[in-house]
């Protein structure tokens, strides 16, 4: 046993008496009032890994570990100071760089003044209880498969939080988008492989960033309380989108899997604390969220309070809506006049859709077509409006209505579907009308497709119909492409004619003068003073249609309207 000059006699003899005593596990070192290592038994050495040589002389923070807090270490030092045996268990280095539990006491040793002058200290190595308790305590609050926190580490977190936070806290809520079919169709060890693999991609992109957690299943969850901007929010939901959505390489095979996320990010409320119930309710908004994300067709995140979640909500009560709305007979159509700029007198009407629902109430056309397209119900409701439409008229001719037109708009997807030409022909037989009296209306959107357009239009050509081209200016035909085409009529978009005291004069012109040029009718929409009124007459254009003549009105309406005007 080395011994060091500076050790006092009388501490060495009662050092022997010590170990004597104590059994052969036990480490023994003393250390000076500066920390400086004077002793260590063999035991000792054993446990740091150092030889007895590079211990003495040398400071003992040697052998820390920085794995305890400040407050830890002034304990002890509190303790010592004044005089008292400290007990507990302490995590230090060795040598080699691992780590070792010791069950340590520290003796002091006080001068005459007070003060302690030297130190013993005695270590039992239970580093292998330490691990054991590790494993146990891992086992309780990590997801055994993806190895990253679980529920109850969820908890612990959450409950070790700082009560008082200020600042936004967001709740990033994710959900595979295929994980079942993934499990149904490849068998549950590629779902647990492929679960694994998400964890990785997480904790690699996510690092340092927030709390991440497996709640169960294909469900994550990520806690940022950081006071993330909702720019950098994105910028990671973006991340973890497009991270997820690559390829899993699983023996040679490549599967896909995809990723809803639904975000929320809160303010903890004045008065209230960082709590289990705030972050609750948070999960629950990122969740509802996620869900909007799904319906979307996943594979992106959405914010709880989303602009696009709440016309998602609306869109998709719409959607239910309408499917019993023709048979509830919610739909009804009205009767815009076109009028003769020369003469001012009623040539036709454009019949508009509306729908009068029986929980949403009057929905506008422009906010229900998109879903009618969507769900592709406007080829059925098409067909309805143009029976409608063409008995109303066939009505009208019987009773001296001398009415020269009637339009109907007819949207790309009833264009395009094969039925349409049969069903307008069976429409027009049945009907008996003429079918010179009717007009179709397409936007230029239809025939960009010109080859097939052409066919269909050619088709209505051949049965009779006249063809017009809505909203014009606003797509992308020219006129000379128009001209490819056998079309009766031009409708300039409402907008030019907004316009007509600004830019859009320009453009109305154009469109009036080539329109006339090309052998078009030309109407101006959206007429709704008498300013634009002049205007248009004096540029000579055919047609026109607004406010400013009527309003879209029933066909009782109509019917006297004509009656006065026609
Ligand atoms: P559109 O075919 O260009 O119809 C003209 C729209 O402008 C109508 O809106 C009409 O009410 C409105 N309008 C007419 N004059 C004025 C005016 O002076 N001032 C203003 N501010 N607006 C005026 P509506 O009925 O809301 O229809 C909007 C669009 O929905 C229509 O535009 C058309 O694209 C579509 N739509 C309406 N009914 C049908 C339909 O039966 N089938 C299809 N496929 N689409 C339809
Ligand atoms: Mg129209
Ligand atoms: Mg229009």
């Amino acid at each position: 046993m080395n011994c060091p000059t500076k050790l006092d006699d009388s501490i060495l003899k009662r050092l022997k008496d010590i170990e004597f005593a104590l059994d052969a596990s036990t480490g023994i070192v003393i250390i000076d009032a500066s920390g400086i290592i004077q002793y260590a038994n063999a035991k000792y050495c054993e446990l740091c890994k150092y030889d007895l040589e590079e211990l003495i002389g040398n400071d003992q923070n040697m052998v820390h570990s920085e794995s305890h807090t400040e407050a830890f270490l002034k304990d002890i030092q509190k303790a010592t100071e004044s005089g008292n045996v400290w007990k507990g268990e302490i995590k230090n280095k060795a040598k080699d760089g691992s780590n070792y539990w010791a069950d340590t006491t520290i003796v002091p040793f006080m001068d005459a003044k007070g003060k302690p002058y030297q130190y013993i200290v005695i270590s039992h190595n239970i580093t292998a209880r330490k691990k054991y308790e590790e494993i146990i305590e891992s086992l309780a609050y990590t997801d055994s498969l993806t190895k990253l926190p679980n529920r109850n580490q969820f908890s612990k977190w959450i409950h070790n939080q700082p009560k008082k936070q200020d600042g936004i806290i967001t709740a990033l809520f994710l959900d595979l988008d295929n994980f079942k079919a993934i499990n149904d169709n490849f068998g549950h060890d590629m779902g647990d492989f492929i679960l694994k693999t998400v964890a990785g991609r997480l904790k690699e992109n996510l690092r340092e960033t927030g709390f991440t957690a497996r709640l169960g299943g294909d469900e994550f969850i990520v806690i940022l309380n950081n006071n993330e901007n909702p720019k950098t929010v994105k910028e990671i939901a973006k991340t973890l989108v497009r991270q997820l959505s690559l390829p899993h390489n699983a023996n040679g095979k490549q599967i896909f899997t995809t990723v809803s996320i639904g975000i929320s990010s809160e303010p903890i409320p004045p008065g209230q604390e960082f709590s289990l119930a705030f972050i609750e309710a948070l999960i629950k908004d990122a969740d509802t969220a996620m869900y909007h994300a799904k319906r979307l067709g996943g594979n992106q995140f959405g914010f709880n309070n989303d602009h696009q979640n709440m016309v998602l909500e609306r869109n998709y009560q719409l959607d239910l809506e309408m499917k019993e709305a023709l048979l509830r007979n919610e739909f009804s159509v009205v009767y815009q006049p076109i009028v003769n700029l020369k003469n001012s007198k009623i040539v036709g009407a454009e019949a508009l859709l509306r729908w009068q629902n029986r929980h949403l109430g009057t929905v506008a056309p422009n906010e229900f077509i998109p879903i009618l397209e969507k769900n592709g119900l406007i080829v059925p409701v098409g067909k309805w409006i143009l029976a409608t439409v063409c008995s109303q008229m066939k009505y009208w001719q019987e009773n001296g209505h001398l009415m020269q037109r009637i339009c109907v708009n007819v949207s790309p997807i009833q264009f395009k579907d094969k039925q349409f030409i049969p069903d307008l022909k069976e429409i027009l037989n049945e009907s008996l009308l003429d079918a010179s009296y009717l007009e179709v209306e397409i936007t230029e959107g239809t025939i960009l497709d010109i080859e097939n357009s052409s066919r269909t239009i050619n088709e209505l050509k051949d049965l009779g119909v006249k063809v017009s081209i809505d909203d014009f200016g606003t797509g992308y035909s020219s006129l000379s492409y128009l001209k490819q085409l056998p079309i009766d009529t031009l409708k300039i978009d409402k907008s030019f004619i907004d316009d007509l005291d600004r830019d859009g004069e320009i453009i109305a012109n154009t469109i009036i003068s080539m329109g006339k040029n090309l052998n078009f009718r030309v109407i101006a929409e959206g007429i709704e003073s008498i300013d634009q009124l002049d205007y248009l007459k004096k540029q000579k254009c055919h047609e026109g249609q607004g406010y400013y003549f009527s309003r879209p009105i029933g066909n009782k309406e109509i019917t006297e309207l004509f009656g006065r005007l026609g």
